[in-house]
C-alpha cells in the first residue's frame, strides 16, 4: 500500500532536478487544508508523479503529473460535481521571487514558474496546482438534478403506465 503524502513532506527541488529523481504517491483531498474547505468529498485521492528534469537552457525543473478528481459544489444547484483532473505540467524553478518575475513567459509555452527551495512542501505545491485546475464556475454538464422535481415528475408517469392499467384490469375481473 502506498503511503499517503503528509503535510510535512518536503523535497529539495534542485537535487531532484539534478539527479532526475522521481517522487510519486497518493494524496488525499481532505489532507489539503485549502482544498478541503470547498471540496465535498474529503476521501477523494489523487495520484501524483513528479520527475526532476533540466530545461533546454540548463534551468532546474520538474514535470508533475496529477490524476484524480475533486468534488466541488455546483455553481447552479450547489450539489457536488466531480471535476476530473489529469494534468501534466512542466515547472521551472526560479531561485527567488525576483528571478521568477524576470523569466519571460513565451507564447505556446505552458511552463509554470515556481520559486524553488531546498525544502519545498510537496503537498502545498500539489494543492496549488489542483486549485488552479478547478474551473472558476464549476457546474454539472447536463441539467442539474433537482431531487424534489424528479420525484414529482415520476408520480404521474407511474399512473399513466399502460402496463399498470392492464394489470389492474386483469385483477378486476
Ligand atoms: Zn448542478
Amino acid at each position: 500500500m502506498t503511503e499517503l503524502l503528509k503535510s510535512t513532506d518536503y523535497v529539495d527541488v534542485y537535487r531532484m532536478s539534478r539527479d532526475k529523481r522521481k517522487i510519486e504517491g497518493k494524496v488525499k483531498v481532505g489532507d489539503m487544508k485549502r482544498l478541503a474547505e470547498t471540496a465535498s468529498n474529503h476521501d477523494d485521492i489523487f495520484d501524483y508523479v513528479i520527475t526532476g528534469m533540466t530545461g533546454k537552457l540548463g534551468w532546474s525543473g520538474a514535470i508533475m503529473e496529477l490524476h484524480g478528481k475533486v468534488a466541488v459544489p455546483c455553481n447552479r444547484c450547489n450539489n457536488p460535481v466531480d471535476v476530473p483532473i489529469d494534468r501534466e505540467v512542466v515547472f521551472r524553478f526560479a531561485k527567488s521571487e525576483e528571478e521568477a518575475d524576470t523569466i519571460p513567459i513565451e507564447e505556446d509555452d505552458d511552463t509554470e514558474v515556481v520559486v524553488g527551495s531546498e525544502k519545498l512542501n510537496v503537498m502545498d505545491w500539489i494543492e496549488e496546482e489542483i486549485i488552479l485546475s478547478i474551473p472558476l464556475v464549476p457546474s454539472h454538464d447536463y441539467a442539474c438534478l433537482d431531487k424534489e422535481k424528479l420525484n414529482k415528475d415520476d408520480e404521474p408517469l407511474e399512473k399513466e403506465n399502460p402496463f399498470a392499467k392492464l394489470k389492474g384490469m386483469k385483477f378486476n375481473k
